[in-house]
C-alpha cells in the first residue's frame, strides 16, 4: 500500500496529496456531524453514496460548462480533484423556505420563495459559520468583487441545473450549499466549484410526499439517513435497485505518513 500524505481532514472528507502537484485525492468518510460538531455519528455507506452522487453532479456540470474541481472518481470512496485555493465562504442558494432562513426570519417552512435567494456564510467553526453580507466578503478580503460576482453566477447556474435534474426524478431542490476555489490555469485565475454536492449539502424533498431525502434526517433524528441517500442515488440512475451499502471500498489506513 503506498503511503500518501494527508493534507487536510474535515468533518466528512479527507484530502490527500494527489499523483502530481496540481491534484488532490478527496476521500469521503461515513462520518456525519451537525450543529457545529455537537452531534456526530458514523453512517455506514454514506461516504460511498456521496462520492457517487457528487461525481454524477460534477460530471454533468462540466458537460454544461460549469467549471469545477472534479477530474475523475478513483474508487468507491475517492475522487481525483484539481488542487484549488479554497475561498472561505459557503454560498447557499434557497428556493423554498427551510432551515436557518425560517428560524432567522420567522418564515413558514415549505413556503416557495418569490425568487431564488443567495446567501454567504463565513467558514469558521469557532464562530459557527456566521451569515455575512457581500460587503463583509469584499471589505475583509475573503473574495474580491469580480470573484464574488463569479461565485454568485456559478451558484445560480448550478441551481438551475440541479432544480431541473431533481424535478425530473420527483425531487424538489429546497436549498443547497456550495464552496469555491481559485484555480491557476496557464497564468489565468479562474473561480471553480469545489468540495461536494450531495444530500449532505442539499435539502431534497420528495415532490409528492414532501418526504425528507437529505441530511436533515440526521440533524432531526428522523432515522433512515442512508436509505434516503440511496433513494436519491437510485432515482438518479447511479445505483441499481438491489445494491446495498455494504460496499465500503478502501478503508482508511491509520498509519498515513
Ligand atoms: P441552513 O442555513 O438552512 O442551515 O442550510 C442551508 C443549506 O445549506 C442546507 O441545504 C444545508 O444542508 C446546507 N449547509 C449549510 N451549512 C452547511 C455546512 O456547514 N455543511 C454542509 N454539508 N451543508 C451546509
Amino acid at each position: 500500500m503506498t503511503r500518501r500524505r494527508q493534507i487536510y481532514e474535515g468533518k466528512a472528507k479527507i484530502l490527500y496529496e494527489g499523483p502530481d502537484q496540481h491534484t488532490l485525492v478527496q476521500y469521503f468518510k461515513d462520518d456525519a456531524t451537525a450543529f457545529n460538531n455537537q452531534k456526530h455519528d458514523v453512517l455506514d455507506g454514506k461516504g460511498v453514496l456521496n462520492n457517487r452522487i457528487s461525481e454524477h453532479i460534477m460530471t454533468h456540470l462540466t458537460r454544461i460548462g460549469v467549471p469545477n474541481h472534479f477530474i475523475k472518481r478513483l474508487n468507491m470512496r475517492e475522487q481525483l480533484i484539481k488542487k484549488v485555493e479554497i475561498i472561505p465562504i459557503e454560498v447557499v442558494v434557497r428556493n423554498v423556505a427551510a432551515g436557518s432562513l425560517c428560524k432567522r426570519l420567522g418564515l413558514e417552512e415549505g413556503m416557495q420563495l418569490p425568487r431564488s435567494i443567495v446567501e454567504y456564510y463565513y467558514k469558521d467553526d469557532a464562530l459557527g459559520d456566521p451569515l455575512v453580507s457581500e460587503e463583509h466578503v469584499t471589505a475583509l478580503g475573503w473574495a474580491n468583487p469580480p470573484e464574488l460576482d463569479e461565485m454568485m453566477s456559478i451558484a445560480l447556474r448550478v441551481n438551475d441545473f440541479l432544480t431541473g435534474m431533481f424535478a425530473g426524478i420527483g425531487i424538489s431542490l429546497v436549498d443547497f450549499k456550495v464552496e469555491f476555489g481559485r484555480l491557476f490555469e496557464n497564468d489565468i485565475l479562474r473561480i471553480v466549484l469545489a468540495d461536494e454536492i450531495s444530500p449532505d449539502s442539499c435539502r431534497l424533498w420528495d415532490t409528492e410526499t414532501k418526504n425528507v431525502l437529505d441530511k436533515d434526517r440526521f440533524r432531526q433524528d428522523m432515522g433512515g439517513v442512508v436509505e434516503a441517500y440511496q433513494e436519491v442515488a437510485r432515482r438518479m440512475g447511479i445505483m441499481p435497485e438491489s445494491a446495498g451499502t455494504d460496499q465500503k471500498g478502501p478503508r482508511l489506513v491509520s498509519d498515513q505518513g
